[in-house]
């Protein structure tokens, strides 16, 4: 939880907090804690993803596991299939003369869901050892700070076959149909990046997901490097968002793990919202359990996260490059030497400072700025060029896809 104090220290900086539900579940009186000491809105991702087959097979042992299975009511579910939750963990079959149950109910397990979503973080209020931990750290909090979720999201699992994708549209379809009066309801679009590139695919998702009376869409394109795509598949995103954003034009739309090229999409009205993580990656791939983090610094002229080793070493070749007026970046101490706390809020810093010049000016001067940053990272001299020459061929891609997509009125 240390991106928690950062977070607190800036929110004036950003708009709300995505929270997973299974690090609420790990951390549950600081993460609840922390969400109820800032004044920003939240929405809780219910995490069910990582209950599938064969996902879940990385996930079982995992201390969390078994306290979502336990709240979302799926523990008897997931002895019948131990690898996991599939489309047909959710079907009713006819077996001979029998009629076989499905394992989850898909009504109860929306709503099961919803429940969890709407009460989760107040629960986390109304424990007791919670008031003692304020005790000791002086926060004046009371219950009514840990509210609720400002829009639900129903139950999703990666969608990487038809039945899956038409598993998330009935779920999706449960929780509007027993939503509140005020209540909003999000569904996670989570595919391949192979569904961008074929017309065909897109559409079949975007016609999927019309009808459902949605208040909003969280996309999550597996494995989408937006630093590193070409521009093929950066244009074919942002095509797949204005499908989206056409067929329901009054639907939210916000990328999950997203980088620079969604806070421009964000900044210029394409996005309604992007979550961007905190010194963690800003990519996800489902079959990947992930790894401990190496330190990592922003590096705001590339829009990159690059190793501290690599930013010392450009303090030394290449100062300008790391020029930042955050209150934390001091040229005379270098990014390694920085606390994790100082290199989260400079990330912070910049990223925000990145959505509100992207949002006040024209998409020309967004692509002229990428255009001279390439310029100068392709002249450094380092131990490390061949690295900054690969960010100046990003930065270059970016601003060729931003031309293309002005060209093809997509975006302005
Ligand atoms: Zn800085």
């Amino acid at each position: 939880m240390r991106e928690a104090e950062p977070l607190t220290t800036l929110q004036s900086r950003y708009r709300g907090l995505a929270i997973e539900a299974h690090i609420l579940e790990l951390y549950a009186n600081a993460v609840g804690t922390f969400v109820a000491s800032t004044s920003r809105p939240y929405f809780l991702d219910p995490s069910t993803y990582k209950l599938a087959d064969p996902i879940f097979g990385d996930f079982r042992e995992k201390r969390w596991a078994d306290v979502l299975l336990e709240n979302y009511g799926l523990q008897e579910a997931t002895q019948a299939s131990p690898d996991g939750l599939t489309p047909t963990s959710f079907e009713t079959s006819t077996s001979g003369s029998k009629n076989m149950l499905a394992e989850v109910d898909p009504t109860k397990f929306a709503k099961v869901i919803l429940d969890y979503e709407r009460e989760r973080v107040s629960t986390v209020g109304e424990s007791a050892k919670v008031w003692d931990v304020l005790e000791e750290t002086g926060a004046l909090l009371t219950p009514d700070d840990f509210r609720p979720p400002e829009f639900l999201v129903a139950p999703y699992f990666f969608a990487d076959n038809t039945k899956t994708l038409d598993l998330n549209v009935k779920l999706a379809h449960e929780c509007v149909t027993i939503r509140k009066t005020n209540e909003k309801v999000f569904a996670a679009i989570a595919v391949t990046r192979d569904n961008l590139t074929s017309d065909v695919a897109r559409k079949r998702i975007v016609e999927k997901y019309a009808g459902v009376g949605l208040d909003g869409l969280l996309l999550w394109i597996a494995d989408f490097r937006e630093w590193a795509e070409d521009s093929i598949y950066l244009e074919a995103f942002v095509q797949f968002i204005s499908e989206l954003k056409t067929s329901s034009p009054s639907r939210q739309i916000y990328n999950l793990f997203g980088g620079y090229f969604s806070v421009v999409l964000a900044a210029r009205h394409l996005l309604d919202g992007t979550v961007q993580g905190v010194g963690i990656s800003e990519f996800r791939d489902p079959f990947s359990t992930g790894g401990g983090g190496i330190p990592r610094f922003y590096l705001a002229i590339s829009h990159q996260l690059v190793g501290t080793d690599i930013a010392d070493d450009l303090a030394q070749v290449a100062p300008e490059l790391l020029k930042c007026s955050c209150s934390e970046c001091n040229p005379k101490s270098p990014p390694g030497s920085m606390s994790f706390s100082a290199r989260d809020r400079h990330f912070i810093f910049c990223r925000t400072r990145e959505y509100d010049e992207a949002e006040k000016r024209a998409v020309s001067v967004t692509i002229q700025e990428l255009q001279d940053s390439a310029a100068r990272l392709d002249n450094v001299k380092s131990p490390n060029s061949e690295l900054l020459k690969a960010h100046s061929r990003q930065l270059d891609k970016w601003a060729k896809t931003f031309e293309n997509l002005v060209s093809a009125g997509l975006i302005s």
